[in-house]
């Protein structure tokens, strides 16, 4: 049984009660974790203010970096361990749960070098004065986490909210806390202090409320969906809590006539398939232009009637989704097509060795979606992609903006001119040209516009998000 970690301490939920851990890949329960409430949320977030106030905050900048730097190593060394728990607890395959563990380690690496370096400025202004601004930390800043990348997004989040000088409460998804349990373990071996990083495991509406509404937590870290993260802005509202929200995507991948389609296709469709399409900048709708619209999907039918699906253990292209409720939430989006009469080019194959009592879902590549479609509008969260096809660079544009989203957009051409003229008529956070997610880098800020949410994590950008500017103006003589 998995506890709380609060105060580099493993802890019950004062509830006693908890909540199974199933195995995506068939079905079964295998362990389970704590079903925490408002008491024991209160308790964590104490324990983060004692830590702030009596130890944390006297901890200079270069010791944050190195301690940050030691939990790096520390992750490093348990890269194969971590991985085998995200394996098994978000039935990821093999390959993605150890890239996943190696950006976790690569966030605190950065996160590490980056806690010196960040500072205010000086400013000038009218004679007998001297203005500065100090960054400062929030203070106990609150991290909501979903399942699709649990060791990704506590890199990223937690990795540079510790940088800045916060001290953190994670509520981890109900599906997805055991990796990060783990973590909070690593980080006291290596010195953590006791409350730096405290993790409680629970149901959003639970103890994920209780965090948000808390008034001990300074800055809400929240990343999930955009009903959620609405949920979230409205209880922050009412204590005027600064929040950051990386929420949701429909993210569009755009394929003009001159592309290089050989550098372009596996992106493509590695930009849909990756951890079973459960990831927020999933490239789900794919924009061709007309004139290479039928031979392009024609090599991309092919190309997903080769990907396998099965057991995150074989390691193979696509393993299952994260419980049944989600691949229920796949199954109405593809009744809803085949009503609507939306042509299938072609699906995956889910390999025999796979469990019926697993979760999974055949890549599917569907083509002449209207763009008004639910399938067009909203988040599938599985290995779904919509092709349409566009006429020229204004139809283009059109399209790609035409939903509530913008979180990444995928432009694919050899035309300079147009790379530039695209990148800037498109409304999304990130552009990627003759590539998608340039490789995840966590040098490169993140995060969306318009319901995608707002604020910026990864790369230094991150740790404006998790200061505040105080401007200090004295008065000499
Ligand atoms: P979700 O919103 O259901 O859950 C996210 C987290 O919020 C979980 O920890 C959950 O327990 C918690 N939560 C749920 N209800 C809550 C409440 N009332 N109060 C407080 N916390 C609550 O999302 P999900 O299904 O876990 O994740 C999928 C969504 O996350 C997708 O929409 C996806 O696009 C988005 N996502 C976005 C990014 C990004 O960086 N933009 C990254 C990953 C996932």
């Amino acid at each position: 049984m998995q506890l709380n970690y609060i105060a580099n301490t493993s802890v019950p939920s004062s509830s006693g009660k908890t909540i199974p851990v199933i195995d995506p890949s068939d079905g079964q329960v295998f362990d389970e974790i704590q079903r925490s409430n408002a008491s024991d949320m209160d308790t964590a977030v104490n324990a983060a203010r004692e830590c702030l106030d009596l130890v944390w905050q006297r901890i200079s900048a270069a010791e944050r970096g190195r301690l940050l730097m030691r939990l790096s190593a520390k992750v490093a060394a348990h890269a194969d361990e971590l991985a085998l728990i995200e394996q098994r607890d978000c039935g990821k395959p093999v390959k993605q749960a150890k890239a996943d563990a190696a950006a976790l380690v690569r966030y605190f690496e950065f996160y590490a070098g980056a806690c010196d370096k960040l500072h205010g400025e000086t400013i000038p202004y009218l004679d007998g004065y001297s203005v500065m601004t100090w960054r400062e930390p929030h203070g106990v800043t609150g991290h909501i986490i979903p399942w699709n990348y649990p060791m990704q997004i506590f890199g990223r989040s937690v990795g540079g909210a510790l940088a800045a000088g916060n001290v953190c409460v994670i509520k981890p998804a109900e599906d997805a806390c055991l990796s990060l349990i783990r973590v909070a373990q690593l980080a006291a071996e290596v010195g953590f202090p006791a409350g730096a990083i405290n993790i409680v495991t629970g149901y959003g509406h639970e103890v994920g409320d209780a965090l948000a509404r808390h008034k001990g937590i300074d800055h809400i870290s929240f990343t999930g969906s955009p009903t959620v993260g609405t949920l979230i802005q409205q209880v922050a509202a009412e204590r005027h809590c600064p929040v950051t929200l990386e929420l949701g995507g429909k993210s569009p991948q755009i394929v003009f006539a001159d592309a290089d389609l050989d550098a372009a296709i596996p992106t493509i469709i590695n930009a849909i398939v990756q951890n079973a399409g459960q990831t927020c900048s999933a490239g789900s709708r794919l924009l061709v232009e007309q004139s290479i619209y039928e031979p392009l999907l024609e090599r991309l039918g092919r190309a997903f009637e080769s990907l396998r699906v099965g057991p995150a253990a074989m390691d193979l292209d696509v393993g299952p989704l994260i419980r049944q409720s989600q691949q229920q939430r796949v199954w109405d989006f593809l009744s809803d097509a085949h009503v609507a009469s939306i042509p299938m080019v072609a699906q995956g194959q889910i390999v025999d060795e796979a469990p019926d009592t697993g979760f999974y879902q055949a890549p599917t590549l569907l083509r002449d979606v209207p763009v008004m479609h639910r399938l067009a509008q909203e988040e599938v969260f599985g290995p779904v992609l919509c092709a349409m096809s566009f006429k020229n660079e204004d139809h283009a544009v059109e399209l790609a903006n035409a939903t509530r989203f913008g979180l990444v957009a995928g432009i694919w051409t050899r035309d300079g001119a147009r790379q530039f003229r695209m990148a800037k008529r498109v409304k999304s956070g990130q552009v990627f040209i003759n590539n998608y997610g340039a490789g995840g880098g966590v040098e490169l800020p993140f995060g969306g516009v318009k319901s995608s949410g707002y604020g910026r994590e990864k790369g230094f950008e991150a740790l404006y998000g998790f200061t505040t500017l105080k401007t200090v103006a004295v008065r000499h003589g």
